[in-house]
């Protein structure tokens, strides 16, 4: 949704000045990191408290006063692609994720026994430092970044007269004119958005066609994630990181 004359530009002379950048998950903040990386002013609004997305942490207080911290989203991750690993290694420069050196095992709960899913091959695994949501927060403040959290995006209106993209909140209010948006986040134009909020999605996709065709073919598949803390540690599991295997239950 990046209107034709930032693709114009180029990397020494953007023509376009003002992005914003709808999503602060990992896919908003490599993109907003980029571009302000590129001379252009970005502001992210991110819906959620803080960044991260599906790669969020979670705090909670047990009743005893004790700090727990949940990555209920990515507990990891790991790539084969080479400009990924590119960033990986000045997001390890910034201390920002470190490798995941344990061993990864899988329960299966038909067999009930501990898999070494290491065995099967996998590539390097990373952490986010102290949390997963550490890369999303150290690059939504990169310079040239303004990031508003708590702020949903509830319209997009492309102005043809002054090539700017008008922004508004659900609420109707506000958030400011750019010449680019990036939305980073299937809601910001699919019913889901109507489902959570009542309202019609920020994108009208009647209005992009071939958009439509291609978003509709994009899955959304949900889950849940269970958040467990054990009052000592689980000495007995060899496999610090376990994934639990219900592929083969019975039905
Ligand atoms: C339980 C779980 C386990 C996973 N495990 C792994 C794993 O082991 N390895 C791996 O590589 N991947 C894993 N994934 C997948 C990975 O987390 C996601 O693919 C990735 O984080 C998605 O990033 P994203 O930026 O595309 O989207 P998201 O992280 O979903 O970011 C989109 C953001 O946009 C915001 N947003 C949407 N609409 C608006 C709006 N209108 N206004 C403002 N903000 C808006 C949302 O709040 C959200 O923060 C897992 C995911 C889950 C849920």
């Amino acid at each position: 949704m990046i209107c034709p004359k930032i693709i114009a530009g180029d990397s020494m002379n953007p023509i376009a000045t003002k992005v914003a950048v709808i999503g602060a998950g990992i896919s908003g903040a490599v993109c907003a990191s980029n571009l302000a990386k590129n001379g252009i002013s970005v502001t992210v609004f991110e819906s959620a408290r803080g960044p991260g997305g599906r790669m969020s942490r979670r705090r909670e207080i047990t009743e005893d006063g004790r700090e727990l911290y949940f990555d209920h989203g990515a507990p990891c991750f790991s790539t084969t692609n080479t400009e990924v690993e590119d960033m990986i290694k000045v997001w390890e420069a910034r201390g920002l994720i470190a490798e995941w050196k344990q061993n990864f095992g899988s329960f299966d709960y038909i067999t009930k026994q501990f898999v070494n899913i290491e065995k099967e091959g996998l590539n390097k695994k990373y952490v986010g430092i102290p949390g997963m949501n550490s890369i999303c927060r150290a690059l939504c403040s990169d310079p040239g970044i303004e990031s508003k959290y708590g702020v949903t995006v509830g319209s997009l209106e492309w102005s043809e007269n002054k090539d700017l993209w008008s922004l508004k909140d659900k609420d109707g209010h506000d958030l400011g004119q750019f010449n680019g948006v990036v939305a980073s986040d299937k809601s910001t134009f699919s019913q889901r958005f109507t489902q959570v909020s009542g309202k019609p999605p920020p994108l009208d996709l009647s209005l992009t066609p071939g958009l439509a065709d291609i978003v509709k073919e994009v899955p959304v598949r949900p889950c849940f994630a269970l958040m467990l803390a054990f009052e000592n540690p689980l000495s007995s599991v060899r496999y610090p990181f376990i994934s639990l295997c219900f592929i083969s239950f019975p039905t």
